[in-house]
């Protein structure tokens, strides 16, 4: 799979753009705020149809097209050439088109308007949980510090993105588990007043059981994976003599097989069973797992020094790409923005090694030579300037 081409209007201040996406790696580098995250986003947008990091998808739509009730538009143009493991993506060429359209709103706080988004693939509408999968990508953000020193629940999303790219059931089972999640919350606080009857919390108990067991299951799986391709990562990444372990820590005990999860997770709701009734909110299943990041003994969560979190992340997104090629049986599209900023050469030097293995990596920096040092003529370069992008010769004659 790659991205051919894309095109962008109205993006944040990427106002009007038609961009020939290269194969191999392509280099987008410029001075700070002209729109290489932006870039970036976009098209990780078409991967997970989300953006990565507005709280409000309405950051999306440049200001002046939003209050001229305007619509920014991201159209990407995806190539299918490898083999479809999941066999849920047709081959051939696919336009997927991601748009969201300002109106009015009157609401008291906000900027004034409000967008709706809409999703097309080859003109057919879809929704973001079936787009996702189309496009696979990994994204290697500044922001990934995040996974090593951040909460638990910056784990779980790291783990959903991941399998519900791998796989399309993955990313059904979790909406259906949410939803089930919200009613049996919504029961928890109506017993608690006393309105709720007995059978009714059976019902949901079994709903959840039977969504979430599949969902344990599957994270124990994909770590199965995912820890050995990152351990290897981090033992050429980091420092002699660091012995890097990673452990799925489920909230409900794992058990025999999916099937066998079923009982362990009733157990488990037994246990909380108390709890439950206090504070009225779920309190056992796939919503509170966690991974431990442990190096040496010592949990990174807690105890990382700034490179350390910074190269275990590096670390897990290269076994994120990873387990995403075994489990599509073709390498993802690579995006890596403005990631390496922060390591020292030879880490650079080893991160850029392993990336360009992937047949499609986008790379954003402020300095082009950290990485044109590296790859020289064998990679294209752009630059990013005020929301332009224009190809660039940076080795006089090509
Ligand atoms: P850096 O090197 O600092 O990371 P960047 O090139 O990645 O910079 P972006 O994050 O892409 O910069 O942001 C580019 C510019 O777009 C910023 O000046 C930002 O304020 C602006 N911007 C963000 N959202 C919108 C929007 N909705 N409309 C117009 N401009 C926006
Ligand atoms: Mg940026």
């Amino acid at each position: 799979m790659r991205l051919s081409r894309l095109r962008l209007s109205n993006f944040r201040n990427l106002v009007e753009l038609d961009l020939e996406l290269p194969l191999g790696v392509s280099v987008y580098f410029g001075q700070n705020a002209q729109g290489k995250t932006a870039l970036v986003e976009a098209v990780y947008l078409l991967a997970i149809a989300r953006s990565f990091r507005a709280e409000n998808e309405r950051e999306l739509v440049n200001f002046e097209a939003a209050r001229a009730g305007g619509m920014a538009l991201v159209e990407g143009l995806v190539e299918d050439d490898g083999p479809e493991v999941s066999g849920s993506v047709a081959a051939g060429r696919q336009r997927v088109i991601i748009g969201y359209r300002a109106s009015p709103s009157n609401a008291a706080s906000g900027p004034g308007y409000r967008v709706h988004k809409e999703i097309r693939v080859n003109r057919m509408r879809r929704t973001a949980g079936s787009l996702v999968g189309l496009v696979h990508a990994v994204l290697f953000s500044v922001l990934d510090i995040g996974l090593v020193q951040g909460p638990p629940s910056a784990r779980r999303r790291f783990l959903d993105i991941l399998i519900s790219q791998a796989d399309p059931l993955y990313l059904q089972g979790l909406q259906r588990y949410q939803r089930v999640l919200q009613q049996r919350n919504r029961l928890l606080r109506l017993r608690r007043e006393g309105r709720a009857r007995p059978d009714e919390m059976e019902f949901w108990d079994d709903e959840l059981v039977r969504e979430g067991a599949w969902l344990t299951w599957r994270r124990h799986e994909v770590m199965g994976v995912l820890a050995p391709a990152c351990v290897r990562h981090h033992r050429d990444l980091g420092e002699p003599g660091e012995a890097l372990t990673l452990r799925y820590r489920p909230s409900v005990p794992l058990s025999g097989d999916a099937a066998g999860m079923a009982a362990s997770y009733y157990e488990s709701l037994r246990a909380v069973a108390g709890r439950e009734r206090a504070t009225a909110a779920t309190a056992a299943g796939p919503h509170r797992d966690d991974f431990a990041i442990v190096v040496n003994g010592v949990d990174m969560g807690a105890f990382a020094s700034r490179g350390q979190a910074r190269t275990l992340a590096l670390a897990l997104r290269l076994a994120e790409a990873e387990t995403l090629s075994a489990a599509r049986g073709s390498g993802p599209l690579l995006l890596l923005d403005d990631a390496l900023s922060e390591m020292d050469a030879v880490r650079r030097r080893r991160v850029l090694e392993k990336a360009a293995q992937y047949p499609q990596v986008l790379i954003t920096t402020t300095d082009a030579e950290q990485v044109s040092g590296f790859f020289g003529r064998r990679a294209s370069y752009f630059r990013v300037s005020g929301g332009g992008i224009a190809p660039c010769a940076l080795f006089g004659g090509d």
